[in-house]
């Protein structure tokens, strides 16, 4: 730590703690991708749920090789009408159920057919059968609470009979971008000009992150505006996510806005490269983030400090998505600050190994961010991490 600045943990860890989680409704499963489950899920019902072919063949009693009689066939979704006697087969299809009697299938490429009749070889009890439950137990926990649901886990649930699923309330987002030189894309640039980039930025990583993002907007640098539009965000979010002007310049009133808002300071500055003047607070359970208006800064410390937020606010555990990796090439230490460099990523025989996207990793350079695959985290010190060592690295996804 330096003066006054905390260091990214104990920032990330404050953010944290200042999370109530928003609660849980009902969707359909279809509907539930990228969502969190609220509750542990169990199995109501065996899966598979009854005994069927894994082959298509015939259903037999196991035995020694010898002639039978095809008495039935066992389609998939059409059971076989009769059970099964000792001298008889059913012809079956993969995936049918197993008539009863029958505790084994004779794959059709080792039978011989003529005349209604099938030469079988010798067969063993459970052969070729799949056992009721032998993927998920009927009363086993198959999903817990906390769980991202990505197409695997709706699969399974889909599989269980579920039809619709508890998950976490998605929290409301505002994205706001304080700055007089701000014009959006598509209009012309007037002179000391520069495009947003920010609303466009942020809103995309909430949305990334599960978030519904309610609203986007440009805010002027004034403290009146600053503070009407902050205002009006309070109301509608659960999230206030601001860039720009929360550094102590003359035309940077997002602070005593907030304060004017009963907006309570839970942190400013983080020992953080780039992402120094990171503000964060809260009132009533809303959170509220004042990320620096460099749009790379913005970026990163978004995904630092308020990505993890979001997912907490709708019930997800915390993800580790932290690893070590090989550096291929020499990065010099901030003496001060610890230093996020956006790298791409490449797997080699000893494992994970990054590299800077660009070598100017200022935080000006948006491009630095394309291709960025991980964050090397450079703690603060003096020197220079050589190509070859390792370094802890924060996995975007
Ligand atoms: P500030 O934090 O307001 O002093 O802004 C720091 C730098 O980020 C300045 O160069 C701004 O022009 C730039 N910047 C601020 N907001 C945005 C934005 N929404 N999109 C792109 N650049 C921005
Ligand atoms: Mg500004």
């Amino acid at each position: 730590m330096a003066g006054d600045l905390i260091d990214i943990a104990t920032a990330r860890e404050l953010v944290l703690a200042a999370v109530r989680p928003l609660g849980s409704e009902r969707v359909p499963v279809s509907e539930s991708l990228g969502r969190v489950l609220a509750e542990d899920l169990s199995a109501e019902e065996d899966l598979p749920p009854f005994d069927s072919s894994a082959m298509d063949g015939y259903a037999v009693i196991a035995g020694p090789e010898g002639q039978l009689e095809v008495v039935d066939e066992s389609r998939a979704g059409h059971p076989a009408q009769r059970a099964l006697a000792g001298g008889q087969a059913i012809e079956i299809s993969t995936g049918a159920l197993i008539p009863e009697g029958a505790d084994a299938v004779v794959p059709v490429e080792r039978v011989e057919v003529s005349d209604g009749r099938v030469t079988v070889p010798q067969t063993q009890p459970g052969a070729n059968v799949r056992r009721a439950g032998d993927d998920v137990r009927r009363g086993q926990p198959v999903l817990s609470a906390g769980t991202l649901l990505g197409p695997a886990e709706l699969a399974v649930a889909a599989s269980l009979g579920h039809s619709a699923l508890p998950v976490g309330l998605r929290p409301r987002v505002v994205v706001l971008a304080t700055g007089d030189e701000l014009v959006e894309p598509g209009r012309p640039l007037g002179p000391g000009q520069i495009r947003n980039s920010n609303t466009i930025a942020l809103a995309a990583q909430a949305a990334s992150a599960g978030a519904d993002v309610v609203d986007t907007e440009i805010v002027r640098d004034t403290l009146d505006d600053t503070t009407a539009v902050l205002r009006a965000a309070l109301e509608s979010a659960d999230v206030v996510c601001v860039s720009g002007g929360v550094s102590v310049g003359p035309h940077d009133h997002v602070k005593p806005a907030l304060a004017e808002l009963g907006v309570e300071e839970r942190f400013w500055r983080v020992a953080l490269k780039p992402g120094k003047p990171t503000w964060f607070g809260t009132r009533d359970g809303k959170l509220v983030f004042g990320l620096p208006g460099n749009p790379v800064s913005a970026m990163v410390t978004f995904h630092l400090f308020a990505r993890p937020a979001l997912r907490a606010l709708a019930g997800a555990r915390a993800d580790d998505t932290r690893v070590s990796a090989v550096l291929d090439e020499p990065l010099r230490r901030n003496a001060a600050r610890d230093e996020v460099v956006r790298c791409r990523l490449s797997i080699e025989e000893d494992g994970w190994h990054v590299s800077p996207t660009r070598s100017d990793q200022s935080s000006h350079v948006l491009t630095s961010m394309l291709g960025a695959e991980a964050f090397a985290l450079v703690e603060a010190g003096e020197g220079v991490i050589e190509a070859g060592e390792r370094v802890p690295v924060e996995l975007l996804h």
